[in-house]
């Protein structure tokens, strides 16, 4: 059996991130996840990277160096064509330091202003991070085209769903099931990828030293 922390305290997110990763891996051994508050609680770096890859990776390599077990964490952005790529790493703090969702959508809404659909490009993109406690790391990225919307639609989800409406269908993010929104999301594809990579694996049952 080895132990991973997925490196989150919101337990929305650690259900959702757990539901997408595997229970053993193929050769039978067990993996068990535990979160932030299950370990106790530790407070996390501040995401002060360039990148999204950076800013994973310094939540993860932290808190797999302070708890001795392999940790996972992620950092999702959202990339608008029109604006060079912003908010990207800013995506939580679009419209500023203590902004919510609303807040973020509304400054997006507005900077998009008279523009048709074809300028209204957007992209979604997570990286997820698994990192050893001796600080190996190994990065997972997913991406989800889209375009953002001209006003909100839908009730489901979270953050910028409501505004973000997925290429190739007529829908926002809001507008369509958990499991439709997983089945296609930038979240969703970078974490099957890493729950592939865990599945390979053999040999972790002890300490996972080994799994980057
Ligand atoms: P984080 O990487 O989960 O901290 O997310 C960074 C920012 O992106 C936050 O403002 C989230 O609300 C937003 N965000 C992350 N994932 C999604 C998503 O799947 N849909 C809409 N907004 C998201």
């Amino acid at each position: 059996m080895m132990k991973i922390l997925i490196a989150t305290g919101n337990e929305h997110k650690f259900k959702e991130i757990m539901d997408l990763l595997p229970r053993q891996t193929h050769s039978g051994e067990e993996i068990e996840y535990v979160n932030l508050k299950s370990i106790g609680g530790l407070k996390l770096p501040p995401e002060t990277g360039r990148t999204l890859a950076e800013n994973a990776e310094i939540k993860a390599v932290y808190a797999a160096k302070e708890t001795g077990l392999p940790a996972i964490s992620d950092d999702t952005g959202l990339e608008v064509e029109f604006l060079d790529g912003r908010p990207g790493v800013r995506t939580a703090r679009y419209a500023g330091e203590y902004a919510d969702a609303d807040d973020n959508n509304r400054k997006l809404l507005d900077e998009l202003e008279g523009l048709f659909l074809g300028k209204r490009a957007a992209r979604f993109r997570t990286v997820a991070c698994l990192a050893t406690p001796e600080g190996k790391v190994r990065d997972f990225e997913g991406a989800l085209d889209g375009f953002i919307g001209f006003g909100y639609r839908g009730n489901n989800g979270f953050g910028y769903d409501p505004i973000f409406i997925v290429a190739g269908t007529r829908k926002t993010l809001a507008e369509m099931t958990e499991k439709e929104k997983n089945a296609v999301s930038h979240r969703g594809k970078a974490f099957r990828q890493l729950a592939e990579h865990l599945e390979t694996l053999s040999n972790i049952k002890t300490d996972g030293i080994n799994i980057c």
